[in-house]
C-alpha cells in the first residue's frame, strides 16, 4: 500500500514536471517566435530603407546629372559675346546628348512669317528674358523624353543671350553720347590714338576740326537748357551729315565737337569745315515752338604740317579754335606755324 502511494506520487511528480516543461517550452518557442517576428519586420523596414535609398540615390544621381550638364551647357554659351557663337555652343551641346534633326535660332519670329513653310514641322521655343521675348528657338525631330531638357537648356540660352544684350547696351552707352548719339570723348580718344599711329606709319596726313557752338550760353540763358539740348542735337546731326564713313566724329565736351579726318590735308580739311560751318548757318534750327539761328566757329590742324604728336595736334586745333573766336566767330580757323591765320 506504501509502494503503491509512493509510485502514485512519483507518477504525479513526473506528471507535473512534464507539465511545466511542456509549458516552459511553449513559452520559450512563443517568445522565440515573436523574436522572430520583430526580427523579420525589422528586416523588412531594413528592406523598404534600402530600396528608398536607391531611388534617392537615383534621384540625386539625375538631378546632379542635370546640374552638370547645366553648368556644362552655362559655361560654353558664356564664353562668348557674339549671340551666334552662343547659340552653336548651345546647339553643338544638344547635339551631344539629344538626337534632334535641325536646331535654328530665329532673333524675330517676325521675319520668319513670310516664309513659314521651310518651317513645316518644326517646333518653336521662345527665349524668355523676364517678360519679353528675345528669339525663338525652332527644332525639328526631338524624341518626347528629350523636351524637357531641351527647354531646360534653351532657357539657360536665353538667359546667355539677355547677358550678351545687356552688354552691348552697355558697351553702346560707353561709346555713345546719350544727348547727340554721337560718339563719346572716351571713343573718339581711342580711335583719334588709332587714326594718328596709322597716319605716321603710311605718312599719311590726318586733320582734325575742333567745333565749338557760339554764344550757346546765351542761348540756354534765353529760351532754356531743353531748348538749348535740341539744338545741339540738330548741330551733331548737321555735322554727321557734311563728313564721309571714313570720318570719326564725337561729341568733345558740352558744346564742342570733334571730327577726325583720316588720309586729308589742310586744304582738304578746311572744305570740310566751311562746309560744315555753312550747314550749321543756313539750318533754321527747330526747337519746341521757336526756329533759330546757330553758328559755329572752326579750328583745323593737320597732321603732319602742325605736329607730330597726338597732344599737340589737339592743341593746335584748339588754338585755331580760339583765334576763329577772337575773330569774330561763325568762321574756320587752320593753325599755321608762321601765326597767320589760314581761314576761308
Ligand atoms: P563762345 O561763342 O565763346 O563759345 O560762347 P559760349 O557761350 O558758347 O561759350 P561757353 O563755353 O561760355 O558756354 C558754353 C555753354 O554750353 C555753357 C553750358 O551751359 C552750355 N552747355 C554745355 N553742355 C550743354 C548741354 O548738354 N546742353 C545745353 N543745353 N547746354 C550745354
Ligand atoms: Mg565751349
Ligand atoms: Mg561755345
Amino acid at each position: 500500500m506504501h509502494l503503491y502511494f509512493m509510485l502514485i506520487l512519483i507518477a504525479l511528480f513526473v506528471l507535473a514536471v512534464s507539465y511545466f516543461a511542456k509549458a516552459a517550452v511553449l513559452e520559450f518557442e512563443q517568445r522565440a517566435d515573436s523574436d522572430v517576428m520583430r526580427v523579420k519586420s525589422a528586416y523588412l523596414l531594413i528592406i523598404q530603407h534600402k530600396e528608398r535609398l536607391v531611388e534617392e540615390k537615383a534621384r540625386l544621381q539625375d538631378e546632379a546629372d542635370r546640374i552638370f550638364e547645366m553648368y556644362e551647357l552655362t559655361r560654353e554659351v558664356t564664353a562668348t559675346f557674339d549671340e551666334n557663337e552662343a547659340f552653336r555652343a548651345f546647339k553643338n551641346h544638344i547635339n551631344r546628348r539629344m538626337v534632334l534633326d535641325d536646331c535654328q535660332l530665329i532673333g524675330n519670329i517676325a521675319d520668319i512669317m513670310d516664309d513659314l513653310t521651310v518651317f513645316k514641322g518644326y517646333k518653336f521655343f521662345p527665349l524668355r528674358a523676364k517678360k519679353r521675348i528675345i528669339g525663338e528657338v525652332a527644332y525639328k525631330g526631338l524624341a518626347t523624353a528629350d523636351e524637357e531638357t531641351f527647354s531646360i537648356l534653351a532657357h539657360q540660352l536665353a538667359l546667355a543671350l539677355r547677358r550678351i544684350q545687356l552688354y552691348k547696351e552697355v558697351e553702346n552707352m560707353a561709346i555713345t553720347d546719350g544727348l547727340t548719339r554721337m560718339h563719346t570723348r572716351r571713343y573718339l580718344s581711342e580711335r583719334f590714338e588709332e587714326e594718328f599711329n596709322r597716319a605716321k606709319l603710311r605718312k599719311s596726313p590726318l586733320s582734325i576740326l575742333m567745333i565749338d557752338v557760339d554764344h550757346f550760353k546765351k542761348v540756354n540763358d534765353q529760351y532754356g537748357h531743353l531748348t538749348g539740348d535740341v539744338i545741339l542735337r540738330e548741330i551733331a546731326r548737321l555735322i554727321s551729315l557734311q563728313i564721309r564713313e571714313i570720318d570719326i566724329a564725337g561729341r568733345y565736351g558740352g558744346e564742342e565737337f570733334c571730327v577726325i579726318l583720316p588720309e586729308t590735308d589742310k586744304p582738304g580739311a578746311l572744305v570740310v569745315a566751311e562746309r560744315i560751318r555753312l550747314a550749321v548757318n543756313a539750318q533754321k534750327i527747330k526747337a519746341y515752338d521757336t526756329a533759330l539761328a546757330a553758328s559755329v566757329s572752326i579750328g583745323v590742324s593737320t597732321l603732319p604740317d602742325d605736329a607730330g604728336k597726338m597732344d599737340e595736334l589737339l592743341d593746335k586745333s584748339d588754338w585755331a579754335l580760339y583765334r576763329a573766336k577772337k575773330l569774330g566767330r561763325d568762321r574756320v580757323v587752320g593753325f599755321s606755324v608762321y601765326g597767320d591765320d589760314v581761314a576761308s
